[in-house]
């Protein structure tokens, strides 16, 4: 009881969510341990791993204008308002991804995560444990436990509040796997993914439009850029661990080379570093995690990656773990605090969305790699656009409503099946692609399909 009184709680993991909920926690006057596996980045320089870059959209950014600190992240942010597609013959196309206005803007992994622990500190009930590794929770004692490994000391707290935001292999996680009834999935993608660079052009500045996604889709693979504030491109290869074209058959500097000549021969002019990055980096891979419950009692709950990780193909698992973070927040204002509500209720709610956007996320890796070159799925999009500029109350495409709307992701997903049976009769209508802008037709099958939901 006198935990409670004295607002305290303890985050393992001082990644982006972990980092970003010690902020809103301490704005309610909450005293925050944080204990973190790696090294005081603060100090030491950011340690590599995942995504040098990150694409952050509406639901971020609602997290971080609630912590304050949006302001500090936007200085650098830099915009993507679409895609820009590369053709194997080195056209480039460039398809919005929403109106006149939207984006999704690319940051800097280390970049963020250092602005949000800065400001987590800055509160004088946040302190930041590093090199403190979480080594599992024990439920009868209601203990967990941190070994600082060069010294061998151990940390042990018996938190009213543990949130557990140490990632997709969280600690906390894999001890409540251990209690009766609670549901566990791990689903690995048969894709690895390794980083690669575009420098900036030799006096400054982007060698390839700045303020897009670019996206070199080739059926089973692809390679993709988002642009950094320094000028250069953070690119990424995602490509099969095995089979006739796939990491597995990259053993020699000379086939990398080849490999990138025959694909993506006007990205390689791009990459001098080719061959350093491509041996330097690893080739990691991909991870879908599914689990119920989000809690144990009224004690801890997992949140972020150590709840749903997801693969990266809608560029959303940081966004939905901000957006953990906001509807927790809401939650806390809705029961004063009274975490005994908040947790079965954010248990409740929220698990639904995480499998939904872990369903949209695989689905987005075809239209990524291979749809995006496909007319079809062009005359979709364009069609979109025109509808939802025409109709904006009935109609929202489902990438407007993911990346630019804070609609629950289970109903996006719903809203996104609804809407493949809309363009499936749309894109039967004779002769569409060359009239669509003025057949009546196009207009009365929308209009029967927004009667027919209600
Ligand atoms: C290639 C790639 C690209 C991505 N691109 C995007 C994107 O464009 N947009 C987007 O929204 N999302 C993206 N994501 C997803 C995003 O990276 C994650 O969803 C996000 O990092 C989750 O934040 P988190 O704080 O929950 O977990 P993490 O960022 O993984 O942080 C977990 C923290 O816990 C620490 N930790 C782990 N174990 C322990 C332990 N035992 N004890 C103590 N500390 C521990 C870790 O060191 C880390 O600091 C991408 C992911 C990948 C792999």
């Amino acid at each position: 009881m006198a935990n409670q009184l004295k607002k305290e709680a303890v985050i393992s993991g001082a990644g982006l969510v972990g980092s970003l909920w010690a902020i809103m926690l301490a704005r309610r006057g909450y005293e925050v341990r944080v204990y973190e596996r790696r090294p005081d980045f603060r100090n030491t320089g950011f340690a590599g791993g995942r995504s040098i870059n990150l694409a952050l959209s509406d639901r971020g950014w609602k997290a971080l204008e609630r912590a304050g600190v949006d302001e500090l992240i936007r200085e650098k942010a830099i915009s993507m308002a679409g895609r820009m597609i590369h053709s194997q013959e080195g056209a480039q196309s460039f398809q919005p991804y929403g109106q006149e206005g939207q984006a999704i803007y690319s940051v800097s992994r280390s970049g963020l995560n250092l602005a949000l622990v800065e400001a987590a500190s800055a509160y004088p009930g946040v302190t930041f444990h590093f090199e403190h590794k979480c080594q599992g929770y024990q439920t009868e004692k209601g203990e967990v436990r941190f070994l600082h490994e060069a010294s061998q000391k151990r940390i042990i707290e018996r938190p009213a509040l543990l949130f557990a935001a140490d990632g997709a292999f969280s600690a906390v996680r894999a001890a409540l796997t251990k209690q009766t009834r609670f549901n566990y999935s791990q689903q690995y993608l048969d894709y690895g993914y390794k980083e690669l660079s575009i420098p900036p052009a030799p006096g400054g500045g982007h060698r390839l439009e700045p303020n897009a996604l670019h996206i070199w889709p080739r059926g089973n693979f692809m390679l993709i850029a988002l642009p950094n504030a320094d000028g250069s491109f953070t690119c990424t290869l995602f490509l099969p661990f095995e089979g006739p074209v796939s990491f597995e058959g990259l053993t020699t500097d000379d086939l990398v080379m080849r490999f990138f000549r025959r694909h993506f021969p006007d990205a390689l002019a791009l990459m001098p570093e080719l061959i350093q990055d491509f041996n330097g980096n690893p080739t990691a891979s991909l991870v879908t995690v599914r689990c119920s419950p989000w809690h144990f009692r009224n004690q801890v709950l997992l949140m972020g990656d150590a709840a749903h990780a997801i693969v990266p193909f809608y560029g959303q698992g940081m966004n939905a773990g901000f957006e953990d973070c906001t509807l927790l927040d809401d939650l806390a204002n809705k029961y004063q605090e009274d975490w005994g509500r908040i947790m079965p209720e954010f248990n409740r709610t929220r698990i639904a969305d995480g499998n939904a956007i872990a369903d949209l996320a695989l689905r987005n890796f075809v239209e990524m790699r291979d749809l995006v070159a496909d007319p079809k799925f062009q005359l979709r999009k364009e069609m979109e656009a025109w509808l939802a500029e025409r109709y904006p109350k009935e109609f929202l495409p489902l990438y407007s409503m993911v990346s630019f709307s804070h609609i629950p992701y289970s109903r996006a997903l719903a809203e996104g099946k609804a809407q493949d049976q809309l363009f499936e009769s749309l894109l039967s209508i004779d002769q569409v692609q060359a009239n669509w802008r003025t057949n009546p037709e196009v207009v009365r099958r929308f209009g029967a399909w927004v009667k027919g939901r209600g």
